[in-house]
């Protein structure tokens, strides 16, 4: 009769924050750091989770619960999405808010790691239901929320429009226009040029760097992509341009496959009017199963988590994985490629450029001064170049893959802001 909301946290071996925990402790291991200051990186500082009561179309109530993780705060304030999802939980909002912390420090931008999430289908409310569910969430959240505290930004199902709610539902609460408090805002009030396109287009500047040192031929190459959202679609574009066959797509309705290569303008266009990549013409429709098991160049999963597990990971043919989606590799699939020569780029560095131009966007409203959209590119370009320097200076000199490499990067520079601090007690 009454339906509950509430919901149980993931403990275990298995969960999402203790898969990332482990990359976590290899890297601590290698890096050879102090191992009880490292346990409190190894800690969420903050999380909170709201029941956010909404008033739906037909005049009743419904609760929704909604979670927002800091885990960590030292390098700056916390910076990370908000997604809108069905299986939402504070597990992998935990998890995310780890790799943002990780993400942050390998870009190298004044941020620590957060991450949001509210447990509900979007695409079962209305307009105005999903107004009200993001102006509840926000009101619930003032007291951490801030330009020099947290800082959300657009994940899965969230969109500049939701971002545009926040920002003003925190600016009546502040009592003036307060635009620095979220990222991915439209261009009207405060949204940097170029923020659309940024982990898309910061993954197909990575490809470039990546191909250039593990000898594959971008222009040249066959790519498939997972997912064909915010990162998916604009990756596949920009590859594109450059050259690439972009040979299979997928969404979560299906994917698709045209081995002479798919014509992405057409495609983006058919999206637009279709919603669905599926039964786009001149392409042959292939589960999302057999897309990551295609013999191409490149892999793109940028859906979502957990996508390339043990169950898969030997049957991946691709020679080099870039991972746009958050999470979408696990543990165990991680050994199995790292054994065939698969080369992986992981996702705290595949996909920061949409936390880099995020970092722009929020130095722009800062300064109340905005940059032209090649300055943007410009900028995101030598931050991510020499992030994959970084990587793989260490990766090469420690003897291990980009993905323990990252993190390797990540955790020192937080590890050593740390230290450097000091542990308030
Ligand atoms: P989105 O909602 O715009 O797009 C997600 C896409 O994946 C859609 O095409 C959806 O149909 C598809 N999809 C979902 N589940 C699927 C499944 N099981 N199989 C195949 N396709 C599936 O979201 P997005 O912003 O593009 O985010 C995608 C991933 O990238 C997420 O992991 C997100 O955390 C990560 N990410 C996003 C950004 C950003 O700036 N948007 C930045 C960094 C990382």
């Amino acid at each position: 009769m009454f339906q509950s909301y509430l919901v149980p946290d993931i403990p275990g071996e298995n969960s999402l924050y203790e898969q990332t925990m482990r990359r976590f402790d290899r890297a601590a291991l290698k890096l050879k750091i102090d191992p009880s200051l490292y346990s409190i990186i190894r800690h969420p500082e903050r999380e909170i989770t709201v029941y956010i009561p909404v008033q739906m179309d037909d005049g009743t109530f419904r609760v929704y619960v909604g979670y927002r993780v800091h885990h960590s705060i030292a390098r700056g304030p916390a910076k990370g999405g908000i997604r809108y999802a069905p299986d939402v939980c504070l597990d992998e909002v935990r998890a995310l808010a780890a790799w943002m912390t990780m993400k942050c420090a390998i870009v190298n931008i004044p941020f620590g790691g957060g991450k949001g999430g509210i447990r509900c289908n979007p695409h079962e409310l209305s307009l105005g239901e999903l107004e009200r569910l993001t102006r509840r969430y926000t009101a619930e959240l003032l007291d951490i929320l801030g330009p020099d505290r947290d800082i959300p930004a657009p994940d899965i199902n969230t969109n500049e429009q939701i971002m545009a709610w926040l920002m003003d539902t925190y600016s009546m609460h502040a009592r003036r226009t307060e635009m620095a408090v979220v990222t991915g805002k439209p261009l009207s009030i405060g949204g940097s040029r170029g923020r659309s396109d940024a982990t898309g287009l910061g993954l197909a500047i990575i490809a470039e760097e990546a191909c250039k040192v593990f000898h594959i031929d971008l222009p040249n190459s066959t790519i498939a992509i997972q997912g064909f959202g915010k990162v998916g679609s604009v990756a596949a574009r920009y590859l594109y341009q450059m050259g690439a066959r972009i040979v299979a797509v997928s969404d979560i309705h299906g994917a698709i496959y045209n081995p002479s290569g798919l014509d992405i303008p057409e495609l983006l266009r058919y999206v637009r009017e279709q919603q669905t990549v599926i039964h786009f013409p001149e392409a042959e429709s292939i589960s999302n199963e057999e897309l990551l098991e295609l013999e191409v160049d490149i892999l793109i999963p940028a859906a979502t988590e957990n996508q390339i597990t043990e169950a898969n990971a030997d049957r991946i043919k691709a020679k080099l994985i870039l991972e746009g989606a958050n999470g979408p590799t696990t543990i165990g699939a991680d050994e199995i490629l790292s054994a065939k020569g698969i080369h992986v780029v992981p996702d705290i560095l595949a996909n920061s450029g949409g936390v880099t131009v995020s970092y722009f966007e929020w130095v722009q409203d800062r300064q109340g001064f905005f940059w032209t959209e090649e300055e943007v590119t410009h900028r995101l370009r030598t931050m991510l170049v020499t992030a994959f320097e970084d990587v793989y200076k260490m990766a090469e000199e420690y003897n291990v893959t980009l993905r323990i490499g990252s993190y390797m990067v990540g955790l020192q520079r937080v590890y050593d802001v740390y230290r450097i601090r000091g542990i308030y007690a």
